[in-house]
Order: C-alpha cells, then structure tokens, then sequence
C-alpha cells in the first residue's frame, strides 16, 4: 500500500465510489477506505428501485458491489479500514487509518456518511429488514394499503409520514411528547391528513410478529399516574429520530453546522480546508439520498482535479 497519495477518499457509501470513479478516470489514482460498514447506508435498505439505470430494481449490497467495481475497474484502490484521526493543519494532510497507519494526501474527499440514529431496543436488530426501516423513501413502497408507524415529530418524521400517506392505508406517527416538533407548516400537514394518526405522548417498548413485524407495543404517558399499555397492529416501523452525521474526527479543523454536517461552499463541494473536500450524506441535511450523494461524489472528484492541477501537485 502507497503512503502518499494526491486522492484520498475516506468512505464507500454512493459519494465515495463515484468520487472514486471520476478521480481514477481523471488519473488522480486515488485510494479509498471503505470504514466500518462497507458499502455505507445502503447495504442496510432491502431493495432500491430509485436509482437511475436499474429498472428492474436493485438490491442495496448488489449496487454498491457495482459501484465498488466499476471504480476498480478505472485502479481506485480500495481497503478496507477505518480513518481514525486526520492532521489538516498543514499540507500535505495526514489520515490515520484503523490508528495505525498513516497516508499523506495531497487532496481528502470526506464520504463518511450519517446514521441514522436508532431507540437502542433489541427488537429493531432482530425485525432488521422485516418491517423495520429508517428510510421511508427506500422502503415505503413495499407498504402499499398497509399500516405503518413512523416514529418521531421533527420534520424528518413528518416528512415520511406524509410520504408513507401516498402509499400505505393508514400511518401512525408514534411521539414521545404532547406536540410535535416540526415546523408549522409540516406539523399541519400531518395532523390535516385523514390517514395519520398521531399517538402524542407514547413511547415505543417493543415489536411483535411471527413473520416480521406484525405489531407495536407502546407505552402511553410512561411513568405518570394514568400510563397505560397500548399494542398497535402495523406492518412497517418507521424511525425517523434524526440522523448524526459521521464527523467527529474532523471537527477539530472542518467548519461543522450546529448540528454536526459539514459546511460546503455550495455549489461546490469545498470544505474551509483548502484541497479537502466533502459529499454525500456528511454534508447533506436535506436530499440524503443514494443518487444526490452520487453526484455530490462526481462534483468532489472534478474539485479534487482542478485544486491539484492549479496547485501542480
Ligand atoms: P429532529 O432532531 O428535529 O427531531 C427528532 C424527533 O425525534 C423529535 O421529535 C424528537 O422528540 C424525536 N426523538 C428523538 N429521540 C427520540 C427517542 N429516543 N424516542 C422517541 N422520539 C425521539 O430531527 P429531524 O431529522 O426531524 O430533523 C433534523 C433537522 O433537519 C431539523 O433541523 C429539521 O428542521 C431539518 N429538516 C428539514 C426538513 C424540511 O425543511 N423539509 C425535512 C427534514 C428535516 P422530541 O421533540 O421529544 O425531542
């Protein structure tokens, strides 16, 4: 394995491989370390029937098996690996892999993604792709004149809830509080729709089903007085509680938003790091999807070639 390299590209969900694939065409023979989950978010969906050039559908593992060889078919080379700790207080950057090797690179292409943040029981491992889901725009579609939960009341849950509503019969929205979070407009939305129903004040305790998820059991007003033990019959649970972006060694040198994205000068994919660069999900609180943060990837590559060439590295 080369210690310097002029590309590095830290992630391997959509934005890493299609970083990975302009900048090998490019000639930049960039290397990249997929992290803890290779393949990134998508491997955890079922099937993606969004994804240009698909039209028979595609499975999540089986597209990013694609991806991954077609930008190895161009000689990215591709690790396994985790980045640890990064050094960008001078050039060129240091990238400390699994915290014991490092690589120098003259220009980083930050792909390591977001996940989406889980309640922590059991029960979601073990329905895992059998009715439970933290993207409603991936997996809704096979909800159709189902039932549904979504659980959550920011905008994101409203969002997919509102979604699941074009598709699914009936869709509960399982909150936590006595009102929803959302903004107001969203929150309308939602309590306007004749098949939401918001169960406000109830906490989710558990899943039930032979063969997937078949139902919830929710807990109402948990630890007052009046709490009260509800089952609900659902096909498909929802969650929708956020997502924490993949940051946390970079903060010490990238311009983060409030909430932990990394802050782009759009449109380009330019951090506050001159010759680092970010895309895909780390840098997207809006789209976070496969195809956008595809595109977020190309447009990091064509930055990474045009920043080496102006510097003549
Ligand atoms: P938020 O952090 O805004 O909301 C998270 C929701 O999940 C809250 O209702 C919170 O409840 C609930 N929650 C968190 N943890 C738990 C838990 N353990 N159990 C039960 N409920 C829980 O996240 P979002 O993803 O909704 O939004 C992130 C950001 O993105 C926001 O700034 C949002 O405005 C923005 N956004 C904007 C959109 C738009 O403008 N179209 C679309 C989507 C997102 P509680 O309120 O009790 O804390």
């Amino acid at each position: 394995m080369r210690d310097k390299v002029r590309c590095l590209i830290i992630g391997s969900g959509p934005a890493g491989y299609t970083a990975a694939i302009y900048a090998a065409r490019a000639n930049l023979e960039p290397m990249l370390f997929e992290g803890l989950q290779p393949g990134g978010q998508l491997t955890t969906t079922t099937e993606v029937e969004n994804f240009p050039g698909y039209p028979e559908g595609i499975t999540g593992t089986e597209m990013m098996e694609d991806l991954k060889n077609q930008a190895a078919r161009y000689g990215a080379e591709i690790f396994p690996g985790r980045a640890t700790s990064v050094d960008f207080s001078e050039k060129p950057y240091k990238v400390t892999i699994d915290g014991e090797k490092t690589i120098v690179a003259d220009s980083v292409i930050i792909c390591t993604g977001a996940t989406a943040k889980y309640l922590g029981l059991p029960d979601e491992d073990k329905y895992a792709g059998q009715g439970v889901s933290a993207c409603a725009t991936c997996d809704g579609f096979f909800y159709r004149k189902k039932t549904v939960a979504v659980v959550g009341g920011g905008d994101t849950a409203c969002e997919e809830a509102t979604y699941l509503s074009g598709l699914a019969d009936k869709v509960y929205m399982i909150v936590r509080k006595d009102h929803l979070r959302a903004s107001q407009i969203m929150q309308e939305r939602v309590l306007s729709n004749p098949k939401i129903e918001v169960l406000f004040e109830h906490n989710t305790l558990g899943l039930f089903g032979e063969n997937g998820v078949e139902g919830a059991h929710l807990v109402k007003r948990m630890g007052k007085a009046d709490e009260e033990k509800v089952d609900i019959a659902i096909d498909g649970f929802f969650l929708a509680i956020g997502h924490t972006p993949n940051t946390d060694i970079f903060k010490d040198y990238i311009d983060l938003d409030e909430t932990g994205y990394i802050n782009i000068q759009h449109p380009t994919s330019k951090t506050n790091v001159e010759g680092v660069f970010a895309a895909g999900d780390v840098a997207d609180t809006l789209y976070r999807q496969a195809v956008t943060a595809a595109g977020m990837g190309c447009r990091a590559a064509m930055d990474a070639e045009r920043y080496l060439s102006e510097q003549g590295l």
